[in-house]
């Protein structure tokens, strides 16, 4: 777990040799989306290691210890956020966006790695297009039946055999980060467009620059094997044949997206894709920022639970199961709660914690709630006051005192 790790892997990226291990995590729940009915199901869930390797030609940033026969995505994956108000007035002024920016009208569109669906539903409904959306975890009883009348769903990994399928425009949101093989992935998408020069794509991941700047070990999961910049992103593009047309950062700083259609690759890069100096010095850092920070929140929590108070997380996704079994602290947390119904009765990877639906807070009376993601801290707060609770709120982007 030291910079000094001698360079050994391959960037499956661009290729090159320069990758240094910088960060070492034991022990990871290997899913943190898959629902658990029972809690010895959930204290006994299978684990991996996590090394992360940081590519010093390109940026990218990867587990180079990732195994991916060991993470099952199914139709028991639930990582919707569709729940929440804020999330999905998000969701639907980024999808008017695209409509707007690309003309997307009465056009053809696809997504590779659509979930539930929300958003080919959005960018059908709101631009009266057609969609093919292609995800494993879909689950139809989740589309309207007036999306589903646009949209074909097919319940399958995208992959070669699906690569003739023309459209107008291409989505995949939150997707490539579960890819291992990502420069062969976007080679791929980049050959399905070999005679659509016009199809633009939108990708979406998490920005790997705001988990290194804010130490946010609990963003970084088995299922996550790849985490990128908006610049080691844009270099994977252009790599792959894409001119890149646009580039950003998205929700707080928490997505990078990257716009870009089929060309050569040469187009002019943009000035926010020249990160990697920021990369490497943040990726310096990290590696003896987090178990301290590791430290911080394990002390705060032992505090809460010595002084008699009564803490629960908010949020069971993956940030929450990866917050609670990288502080492996026992007894601190009884409960997690989560706005998603389709998770409460179920249990939290590797720690066993319950998921509770906010209304039982109403009873259980907790006095600290720890926000997972920032974001949802409004809404959080409102919807505890609506129940009569005023706990204190302390979200993971606060500081330990
Ligand atoms: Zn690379």
């Amino acid at each position: 777990m030291t910079n000094s790790t001698p360079m050994s892997a391959i960037c499956p990226s661009c290729g090159c040799g320069q990758v240094r291990v910088f960060y070492e995590a034991f022990s990871a729940p290997v899913n943190s989306v898959l629902l658990l009915s029972n809690r010895e199901q959930a204290l006994s869930f299978p684990t991996g290691d996590i090394r992360l390797g940081f590519c010093e030609t390109c940026g990218f940033i990867y587990n180079t210890a990732f195994d991916r026969r060991l993470v099952e995505y199914s139709v028991r994956c639930e990582e919707t956020q569709g729940f929440s108000p804020f999330f999905r007035a998000w969701h639907e002024r980024l999808a008017r966006r695209l409509i707007d920016r690309y003309s997307l009208r009465g056009k053809n569109i696809v997504e590779i790695g659509c979930g539930k669906g929300e958003f080919l539903a959005l960018l059908c409904d709101l631009g009266e297009n057609s969609g093919i959306g292609f995800d494993p975890a879909y689950i139809p009883e989740r589309t309207s039946p007036e999306s589903a009348s646009r949209i074909h769903f097919i319940a399958d990994l995208y992959s070669e055999r699906n690569n003739t399928i023309s459209s107008d425009f291409l989505c995949c949101k939150m997707t490539l980060e579960h890819i291992a093989d990502t420069a062969s992935f976007i080679g791929m998408v980049r050959s399905s467009l070999r005679d659509s020069p016009d199809t633009y794509v939108f990708f979406q991941v998490p920005d790997v620059l705001r988990v290194l700047e804010e130490q946010a070990f609990w963003d970084i999961y088995y299922e996550h094997c790849s985490y990128f910049s908006v610049g080691s992103l844009a270099r994977l593009f252009r790599r792959a044949g894409f001119d890149v047309v646009d580039v950003g950062r998205e929700y707080n700083n928490q997505y990078a997206t990257i716009e870009a259609r089929p060309g050569n690759g040469t187009r002019t890069t943009l000035a926010a894709e020249d990160d990697l100096e920021a990369l490497n010095t943040l990726v310096q850092s990290f590696a003896t920022r987090v178990p301290r920070r590791i430290a911080e929140w394990k002390k705060r929590l032992e505090q809460y639970r010595d002084k008699g108070l009564k803490t629960v997380v908010w949020g069971a996704g993956s940030k929450g199961v990866t917050f609670l079994s990288s502080l492996k602290v026992r007894d601190a947390v009884e409960y997690v709660v989560d706005i998603n119904p389709h998770m409460s009765g179920h249990f939290m990877a590797t720690t066993g914690v319950e998921i509770i639906r906010p209304l039982a807070l109403r009873e259980y009376r907790p006095d600290i709630v720890i926000v997972m993601n920032p974001v949802y801290r409004e809404e959080i707060v409102a919807e505890l006051a609506s129940l009569g609770l005023t706990p204190e709120v302390i979200s993971t982007r606060d500081r330990v005192a």
